[in-house]
């Protein structure tokens, strides 16, 4: 059984965001593409899901809305899961 669907493929190119890494395999581009260079470093509020990319930013959201500061504390305490 031969044919453009089942061919082997060898070259698995990373096209996120102007990367030109070249992967050998499927594994290998979703071990780099999850790797730090990838993850823009996050700090998510845990109380409503909103990411910020500093930590002081978070800081200034949580003191701005005691709401999500008393959830995202709670959450932290829980294990870290994301709810609302
Ligand atoms: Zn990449
Ligand atoms: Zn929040």
């Amino acid at each position: 059984m031969y044919g453009p669907a089942t061919a082997k493929q060898t070259s698995f190119p990373c096209l996120l965001d102007g990367c030109t890494q070249v992967c050998s395999s499927a594994g290998d581009l979703m071990r780099h593409q999850q790797s730090l260079r990838h993850k823009a470093p996050e700090h998510p509020c845990l109380a409503c899901g909103h990411a910020f990319t500093r930590p002081d930013a978070l800081k200034r959201h949580l003191n701005a809305k005691t709401a999500c500061k008393k959830g995202h504390q709670a959450a932290l305490a829980k294990g870290g899961d994301i709810s609302d």
